[in-house]
């Protein structure tokens, strides 16, 4: 039985007019791992390409309980309320092990969710991180296809979901916490060193010290780095989600980081470098996927994995030995 899909035409037009539910089948499209699913998301997507492109890409994380929903919900409505429409997605890495996720869920952001103009979307729960990224980039493009011009992408603050959400937005934006005591831990992490903007939430209230406090040691911080790119110095705001104080001037620093990289020739050629880097990610996944379905491979990985393992084959000659069961 074959599955009901819209045809291709009629989803294309359908994403394009804006339809949500034929937004949400689309997606549904590019999400899927079977292969004649694919095969039409491909050309859905090549289908939609021009139309892709003039949204404001925009990277939140930080650590479970930063504010990350607050802030999201905070400043999408007033996005929303400048007359834009808002799109957000999430990479969550947990989410291939538990087939959950605790991003992206609508309860999380109340105001935003009610809104027709807002489009939220969880993360993909299957697959490599490599794949849920890729999936997440490919829901991005459809959202901008349907007229949202700003999206938003939020992963939590561990490992490597950070590099790939930065990998596909314009402005990466790092959440933190106002003293902690541990202030200086993100920058151990690396994860200062791919912020565009440094953001200390909770400025409200008893803490409002302690954040300029934090603010003024990021900066120090930050001065020591360097700055990463000729045109940018990651500012350090503090803000809160919780009263909305600071989330205009947040958003401002976000439409300067991109004009400025416009202005100095760098945000074109960072979106075609990351294209091309998705590029390769989809091929590398789908080397795995060829290694993990076919039969020969499959029988032949184990006792080649063992040798190395034992150490009677160097791993070299392994992945040599792979490579040639792939006619690479
Ligand atoms: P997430 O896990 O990063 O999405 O964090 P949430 O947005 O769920 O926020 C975690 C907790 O911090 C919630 O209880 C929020 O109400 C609270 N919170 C978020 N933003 C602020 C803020 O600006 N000020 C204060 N005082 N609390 C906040």
């Amino acid at each position: 039985q074959a599955p009901l899909l819209p045809a291709l035409e009629e989803l294309a037009s359908g994403v394009r007019a804006g339809r949500r539910a034929m937004l949400a089948r689309a997606i549904t499209l590019v999400e899927s791992r079977k292969p004649e699913h694919r095969k039409i998301a491909e050309q859905l997507l090549q289908e939609l390409l021009p139309f892709t492109g003039s949204g404001v890409r925009v990277g939140i994380t930080g650590v479970p309980g930063v504010g990350k929903s607050t802030t999201i919900d905070a400043l999408g409505t007033q996005l929303i309320a400048q007359g834009h429409r808002v799109a957000v997605l999430a990479v969550d890495p947990s989410s291939t092990r538990t087939g959950g996720s605790i991003l992206g869920d609508k309860t999380r952001m109340a105001r935003l969710s009610l809104d027709e103009r807002a489009f939220i979307r969880p993360s993909p729960s299957a697959g490599t991180l490599g794949g849920v990224a890729a999936r997440t980039r490919e829901t991005m493009l459809l959202c901008e296809a349907a007229g949202y011009d700003v999206v938003l992408v939020e992963t939590v603050g561990v490992g490597q979901s950070e590099t790939a959400v930065a990998d596909m937005t314009d402005t990466f934006l790092v959440l933190m916490l106002p003293g902690a005591g541990d202030e200086l831990q993100g920058i151990k992490k690396g994860i200062i060193e791919i912020a565009d903007i440094v953001a200390i939430n909770k400025a409200d209230g008893a803490n409002a010290t302690r954040a300029r406090a934090a603010a003024a040691d990021y900066r120090a911080a930050l001065h020591v780095l360097g700055t990463r790119e000729p045109h940018w110095s990651t500012p350090v705001l503090t803000y809160s989600g919780l009263t909305g104080e600071g989330i205009e001037e947040l958003w401002q620093q976000v439409l300067l980081h991109i004009a400025r990289a416009q202005g100095a020739g760098a945000f074109a050629t960072k979106r075609s470098a990351q294209q091309v880097k998705w590029m390769w990610t989809l091929f590398d996944d789908r080397l795995r996927e060829r290694i993990r379905s076919d039969a020969t491979l499959r029988a032949d990985i184990p006792a080649i994995e063992s040798a190395v393992a034992e150490g009677t084959l160097a791993p070299t000659l392994g992945a040599s030995k792979i490579a040639g069961l792939l006619s690479l």
